[in-house]
């Protein structure tokens, strides 16, 4: 007789492996997910076993199903709110809501997004009847718990989604909170896309022999991101932009703006040009930002501008090209923000305008990544480069550049931040 050759986790790659029940294949086939993504491969059997994870992953790693099939599989329909999981955007808790309930498909598991800026009437009725899944924002968790609406006392799977961004959105003493009042006993999921010190913290006082997954090295984005940096003039951007988006590519366009007023302009700028847009941030009303999000996610506008309230949570299929329209100030940001492109395996394109005053948050951002990012200009644009110097330039590498934007290799010079700033500063 032979024995069954011993299966390492890693080795999994069917889902039909995985121990799970009948009604979550046949969810998940009807997701159309064939294969798990490597973050599921390692969390879900270690979920399944009742371990606790702390995954080091972004949006776009498939992190929700990681936590959320392992969750689903333990709850008995009609016992109460046993799976909590807390988000920190109203955006990201309604994706997570979503896959949930996409993923209980066949069973009476019920589910709910609670966040703010919404009406409590579908929220009570969900805490007050036991659905068995919650996702929630904190602050609007923490109002809930505070009228004496929620039972904790059966909640024993603990999700901690983007851990990172809730201690950066300061959530911090609203998860302390919901900590106090939940059972010792459970088993905690924490997912965050970059692992600063705060949440190692955290993680290492919440969760017990963890089992520890990573879906790219802290800080790195997910594979199929080209990025490109573009050095250009500030009063030139919306003319880089408008260049960049009639090359033949750039239909499903993402816009992130450093202030709400500049997303406004740059919309307006965009619509005066007959390109079809709509903006997003938190000074528009709820109704307005859904609306936006699904205009876009459906295709019916092509660019969507908006400030880093859409950064996390915002799941549209077949984002062409994210654009940092300004250099966002925290390098995590970046990490969350082009995320949003290059989803689950597809390809796609990140671009950040770099002017002569980001150069220090551009060297910081490259630090951070622990990568270089490829640099680029058009010359009518940029605010060091002349086709002069970028020939020059190219000729000094001793190598074509590679071209991003259909120009060939005249207009495309790859500069390192030193090679900018001597162009810039030619004294220095
Ligand atoms: P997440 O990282 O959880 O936000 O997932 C990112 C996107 O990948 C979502 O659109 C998911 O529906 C999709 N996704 C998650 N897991 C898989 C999988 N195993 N195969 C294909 N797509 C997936």
């Amino acid at each position: 007789m032979t024995s069954a050759p011993s299966r390492d986790p890693v080795d999994i790659a069917r889902f039909s492996d995985m121990k799970l029940s009948d009604e979550r294949l046949a969810a998940i086939e009807a997701l159309g997910w064939v294969t798990p993504t490597p973050i599921q491969v390692q969390a879900i059997p270690a979920g399944l076993d009742g371990k606790d994870v702390v995954g080091i992953a972004q949006t776009g790693t498939g992190k929700t199903g990681a936590f959320m099939i392992p969750a689903l599989e333990r709850i008995r329909a009609g016992e109460g709110l046993q799976v909590l999981a807390l988000c920190p955007t109203r955006e990201l808790a309604q994706q997570v809501s979503d896959d949930s309930a996409a993923l209980a498909k066949g069973t009476n598991i019920r589910n709910e997004a609670i966040f703010g800026g919404v009406g409590y009437a579908p929220q009570i009725r969900a805490l007050e009847d036991g659905f068995e899944v919650i996702v929630a924002t904190p602050g609007r968790f923490i109002d809930h718990m505070q009228s004496g609406r929620v039972d904790l006392s059966k909640v024993d799977y603990l999700v901690l989604d983007e851990a990172d961004r809730m201690l950066d959105m300061g959530f911090r003493p609203q998860i302390e909170d919901v900590l106090r009042g939940m059972p010792k006993k459970r088993q905690t999921m924490l997912f965050s896309a970059t692992m600063p010190h705060g949440v190692h913290d955290l993680a290492l006082r919440l969760t017990k022999d963890a089992l520890w997954v990573e879906a790219t090295p802290s800080g790195t984005t997910a594979d199929g991101i080209e990025e490109f940096f573009y050095s250009v003039k500030p009063e030139k951007k919306p003319d880089l932009l408008l260049r960049l988006m009639a090359e033949p590519g750039w239909d499903h366009v993402l816009i992130f703006t450093r202030t709400k007023a500049g997303a406004d302009v740059l919309e307006g700028r965009l619509q005066r040009e007959g390109i079809l847009a709509d903006v997003m941030h938190s000074n528009r009303q709820m109704k307005h930002r859904t609306r936006a999000l699904e205009r876009f996610a459906t295709g019916k506008v092509r660019v969507l501008v908006a400030t880093d309230v859409a950064q996390r949570g915002l799941d549209v299929e077949g984002i062409s090209h994210v654009v940092n329209y300004d250099v966002p100030l925290d390098p995590e940001d970046y990490v969350h923000r082009i995320g949003r492109t290059g989803r689950a395996g597809a390809t796609g394109n990140a671009v950040t305008l770099v002017t002569a005053s980001d150069l220090g948050a551009m060297k910081s951002l490259e630090h951070r990544l622990g990568r270089r990012v490829e640099k680029t200009h058009l010359p009518e644009f940029d605010y060091a480069g002349t086709p002069q110097t970028e020939s020059r330039s190219a000729a000094r590498r001793g190598r074509k550049s590679r071209s991003p934007h259909g120009m060939g290799s005249k207009a495309a010079a790859d500069l390192t931040p030193e090679e900018l700033e001597a162009l810039l500063n030619p004294g220095s």
